[in-house]
């Protein structure tokens, strides 16, 4: 009952709609006495042979008021129960999303995102259950439950009553406890199958390196297990299943055997006719639900108090990025970095190493140096995903941790390596900041990102439905849209993280000075491994493990007999010889 308790500012918000629903299964059980009374009545007609139409038509009125009243009122408790139930479910999905959204990179590294997706998912389906199905089962036990038995007992004889309801609370424990291990065993099933789900994916998307590597054996036999595990429990679960409607079986049956010999015997001796014996029987099939009903309740509110735990515990996390409450100022200005130490929270050694830079309004900064080295780790603390370092970032001589995120977030473009396109139009995907963007404003961005006349090619031109559903677009289409995207809102920092990579080395150039060109006045970062990107920046970093190596300009680095230089000699060539390949070739 904990749940009901917890759950008391949503009761408090719908109590009008569950008062009606509980009100409308109050008078679906109160019709429902009817019918069984006017069939013992039937019976008595004909067992004293009585049976005329003056007799038998106000039986047929009686049943025909309950039926049709309780075809009414049952319309009535569906609606109001399920439809509260159903606001609690979108109430506690759209909490669920917008803290998700609110959330930062240390909480999405904790819990996978799998996880993030069953709780909003099965936890939220189980609590919609518990305010829906269990409103509805713990009424209708109660209602339906009390009026009937006191309608036997008083209506027919109190101790038939008693023999006939022991039986039945077996029902509720069976169901309870039984029900219980069924839809565990069940939910085991589901897990087992998630995860052969995600070792099938994973067998499939890396079947070129297990058969390479010459793991394809051991990927099978692992494969194996998973199947046993999941045929095991499936096995165990359809056990415990068909447990469980014989036992029902079993114990209705008492009941009713009990009844009938009692029962019998009250008729032979004169002290029950044997229509109010019918009545009971028939009175005693409506038990059987409620007491079932019952059974499942317990069960579905204990899963759903361990479902609003998880939920409240998600949903009581914090941002570990510092709160929202700061300069509401648009970050526009000089940049200076001056890092001292930076440490993921899982990791056991720092990451960044005393990174320091001033990168002036309008210049580029170019990040570059092996893989592993921290280009991506200074551009996610740019873009606040961390705050947690020692030192300092400052845009225009303010910390950018005092900035507040909502107006701090919006002023920077972003262009990961590897972008995301939605299931959408060419137009719609550019535009996504905002959809009340010109078209002739999202053509100059796809201009800017060199994209122009790809996009004219597409069927149907900047209406082709790209992503999950439409047309795909190639690695360099898909980061030209990216760095179009980023551009059509004229961010004051645009980053690009390795942004141009799938572009041809032409094309890039023809970007990078259109970026050159239109930037007079903002910053841009580019992280990169191809240097070719960073010849025109106003300096750039070479980073190693985590610490600038080296700096400068693109010709002092070229001069330093550093990583840099030989780093871009190899490029140049390879650049060189893959153009003779494709001149001569
Ligand atoms: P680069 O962008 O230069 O390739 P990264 O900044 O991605 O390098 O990585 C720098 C180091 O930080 C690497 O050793 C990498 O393994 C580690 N690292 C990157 N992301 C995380 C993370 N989310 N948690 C812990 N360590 C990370």
């Amino acid at each position: 009952m904990r749940l009901f308790f917890r759950l008391k500012w949503f009761i408090r918000l719908e109590w009008r709609s569950y008062l009606l629903g509980i009100l409308a299964l109050l008078g679906v059980a109160m019709l429902g006495l009817i019918p069984p009374i006017m069939i013992g009545r039937f019976a008595n007609l004909i067992s004293e042979r009585a049976l005329s139409g003056a007799t038998l038509g106000p039986i047929i009125v009686w049943i025909a008021i309950a039926t049709v009243g309780q075809y009414l009122l049952r319309f009535g408790w569906s609606y109001f129960i399920w439809g509260t139930s159903a606001r609690l479910e979108r109430l506690m999905r759209l909490r669920l999303l917008n803290h998700y959204l609110e959330m930062d990179k240390p909480f999405f590294q904790k819990h996978r995102t799998g996880d993030l997706l069953a709780h909003a998912t099965n936890d939220i389906n189980q609590l919609q259950r518990v305010a829906g199905n269990g409103v509805l089962q713990l009424f209708d036990a109660l209602i339906t439950g009390v009026s009937v038995v006191a309608a036997m007992a008083v209506v027919v004889n109190p101790l038939l009553t008693i023999m006939a309801v022991v039986p039945l609370l077996g029902i509720t424990l069976v169901a309870q406890l039984l029900g219980g291990s069924i839809s565990a065993a069940f939910s085991a099933v589901q897990d087992m199958f998630s995860q052969l789900n995600n070792k099938t994916q994973e067998s499939l998307m890396g079947i070129k390196v297990l058969k390479t590597v010459g793991e394809a054996a051991e990927d099978t036999a692992d494969f194996q297990t998973k199947i046993n595990d999941s045929i095991r429990a499936t096995r165990h679960a359809e056990r415990l299943d068909s447990l469980f409607n014989p036992a029902i079986t079993i114990l209705t049956g008492i009941s009713f055997v009990g009844t009938i010999i009692y029962g019998g015997y009250l008729v032979q001796t004169g002290a029950l006719s044997i229509g109010s014996l019918i009545t009971f029987v028939t009175y005693l099939s409506a038990l059987v639900w409620p007491f079932l009903g019952l059974g499942f309740f317990f069960n579905n509110l204990q899963r759903g108090n361990a479902a609003y735990e998880r939920i409240t515990t998600l949903l009581a996390e914090q941002p570990a990025t510092l709160d929202k409450k700061g300069l509401k100022q648009v970050p526009r200005g000089d940049l200076q970095i001056d890092l001292t130490t930076f440490q993921y929270p899982d990791a056991t050694e720092a990451t960044l190493q005393n990174v320091h830079a001033t990168v002036q309004a309008g210049n580029t900064l170019g990040l570059v140096g092996p893989v592993g080295s921290g280009k991506s780790t200074l551009i996610q603390l740019l873009l606040r995903e961390f705050d947690q370092y020692a030192g300092s970032i400052k845009i225009n001589q303010i910390d950018i941790r005092d900035y507040d995120k909502d107006t701090y977030l919006p002023a920077i473009g972003y262009v990961p390596q590897d972008n995301f396109l939605f299931s959408t139009s060419v137009l719609e995907n550019i535009r996504f900041a905002d959809p009340n963007i010109s078209l002739e404003r999202v053509q100059e961005a796809a201009r800017w990102a060199a994209l122009h006349d790809d996009i004219m090619n597409l069927p149907d031109g900047y209406d082709t439905q790209v992503g999950e559903q439409g047309i795909s677009l190639s690695g360099g289409q898909r980061q030209r849209l990216a760095i179009a995207r980023a551009l059509i809102i004229n961010p004051d920092i645009l980053i690009l993280d390795d942004a141009l990579s799938a572009v041809d080395a032409k094309t890039e150039q023809q970007i990078l000075t259109m970026l050159h060109n239109q930037r007079q006045d903002k910053t841009t970062i580019i992280a990169t491994h191809r240097l070719s990107a960073v010849v025109q920046a106003a300096e750039t970093l070479v980073f190693e493990h985590g610490r600038v190596e080296a700096r400068g300009t693109h010709s002092d680095l070229i001069q330093e007999d550093g990583w840099y230089a030989r780093m871009f000699a190899a490029q140049q060539l390879s650049e060189k010889l893959d153009q003779e390949v494709t001149t001569h070739g």
